[in-house]
Formats: C-alpha cells, sequence, structure tokens
C-alpha cells in the first residue's frame, strides 16, 4: 500500500508541474479554441450564403428563358392573328397572349426578387469574409505566440509526460479515475500531506485516531471535510521530487 501512496502523490507532484508549464500558456489554448469555433460558424455561415446566392441567380436565369420563350410564343400569336378566319379564332389568340404577358409580368417581378435575394447575400458574403479575414489574421498572431511559448516548455513538458506516463501504469484504473475526479474538484490537488495534524488541503484538523492510522501508511486517507486524499510525510519525503 505505501507503494500505491507514493505513486498517487508522485503523480500528483508531475500533474501540479504540467498545470505550472500549462499556466504560462495563459489564456491563449482556450481564446484560440474559441476563436476556432468561430471561425467554424463563419465558414458555415459563408458557405450557406454562397449557396442561397448561386440559387438565386439560376432561379433569376430560369425565369430570364421563359420570359424569352414566352415573348416568341407571343409574337407568334400576333402574326397568327392576321390569318384568322374567324372572330373565335382571333379572341382565342387574345386569349393567348393576354396570358403570356401575365406571366411574362409575374415572372419579371420573380426575377426582381431573386436578384435582390443575391444581393443580400452577395453584400452579406462580404461581410463575412471580412470579419473572417480579421479573425484568421488575430488567430495566426495568437497560434505564433502560443507555439513560442510551446517551444521554451516542449522538452520540460515532454519529460514530465514521460514521467506521468510510467506513474500512470501503476495507478489502477478505478484510482485513477478517483484522482482526476478529486484533481478537478480541488483546483488541481487531489494529494496532499498532512501538516500539523491537519489536511494539507483546506487546513481541516485530523482526528487523533485517524492520524495514526494515516501514519501506518496502509491505506488512502480521505479528508473529512474537503475529500482529498492526505499522505504522511514519510510518504512525501520518499517521493523523488520530479521537478
Ligand atoms: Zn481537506
Amino acid at each position: 500500500m505505501e507503494a500505491k501512496l507514493r505513486n498517487l502523490y508522485a503523480l500528483q507532484q508531475i500533474d501540479l508541474n504540467l498545470d505550472e508549464l500549462e499556466e504560462l500558456k495563459g489564456d491563449l489554448p482556450s481564446e484560440i479554441r474559441d476563436m476556432e469555433a468561430e471561425e467554424n460558424s463563419l465558414q458555415e455561415q459563408l458557405t450557406a450564403l454562397e449557396t442561397t446566392m448561386r440559387t438565386a441567380f439560376t432561379q433569376r436565369e430560369h425565369a430570364d428563358d421563359e420570359i424569352l420563350s414566352l415573348r416568341e410564343k407571343s409574337e407568334r400569336y400576333k402574326s397568327q392573328q392576321y390569318q384568322v378566319r374567324n372572330n373565335k379564332e382571333y379572341d382565342a389568340l387574345t386569349k393567348e397572349m393576354d396570358s403570356a404577358e401575365n406571366t411574362i409580368a409575374r415572372l419579371e417581378k420573380e426575377m426582381e426578387m431573386f436578384e435582390g435575394k443575391a444581393t443580400v447575400a452577395r453584400h452579406d458574403i462580404d461581410g463575412i469574409r471580412e470579419q473572417l479575414e480579421s479573425l484568421r489574421g488575430v488567430l495566426d498572431e495568437r497560434r505564433a505566440a502560443l507555439a513560442e511559448v510551446s517551444k521554451s516548455t516542449e522538452e520540460e513538458e515532454a519529460r514530465y509526460r514521460h514521467e506521468r506516463d510510467k506513474v500512470v501504469h501503476k495507478i489502477s484504473k478505478g484510482e485513477l479515475a478517483q484522482y482526476e475526479r478529486i484533481r478537478k474538484a480541488k483546483k488541481g490537488r487531489a494529494v496532499v500531506t498532512v501538516r500539523k495534524g491537519a489536511c494539507g488541503g483546506c487546513h481541516a484538523t485530523v482526528p487523533p485516531q485517524r492520524l495514526l492510522e494515516l501514519r501506518q501508511n496502509r491505506k488512502p486517507y480521505f479528508c473529512e471535510h474537503c475529500g482529498r486524499i492526505i499522505i504522511s510525510d514519510e510518504i512525501a519525503v520518499t517521493v523523488a521530487p520530479s521537478a
């Protein structure tokens, strides 16, 4: 059991070192993540608008083609009117022509509508392209800044990661999950030492009987107040500092 506690404490020390390196990066990683999400959403909007614009242009062209063929038809009716033999035929052609004119008028309105739709989309596309461009400029700067910080710490980080892998290997999955859970809930500190008879994490007094048990290093002792794992100094001093 001593070894188990020692491994947990060693893992905690490594993680604290990694946390410190992570802190050097400041807000850069989360800023970059946020900006990448925004970039994706803008890109999606852009794609949708481009589809809208293309569709509107195609619809306008179709209407235009239809108008052309209706005009031709109308012209044909007109010339046919000179050849009719009676009023009935004449009226029928007039009716056809009126109907063609009405359809043309409707199509012309539709063309205007499609044109308007495409213009609005194009205007929005220009706006989003501008937004994307300036966002990408800032994103590149942030990435370069992060790369700069990462470059200065990557060796150290790799060393800790390697040590971490070795230690994690010796800890059971259940214990590791428990450790991660406490770590997440307690600002990165899941394993603490006992200090002057109190929890090194929250300073709550450890009852004397528990203190005796804890010093036997037989099983993990959980602080009754904060839930962290408290280990004895004896364990702590046998863990080589990983800094
Ligand atoms: Zn505590």
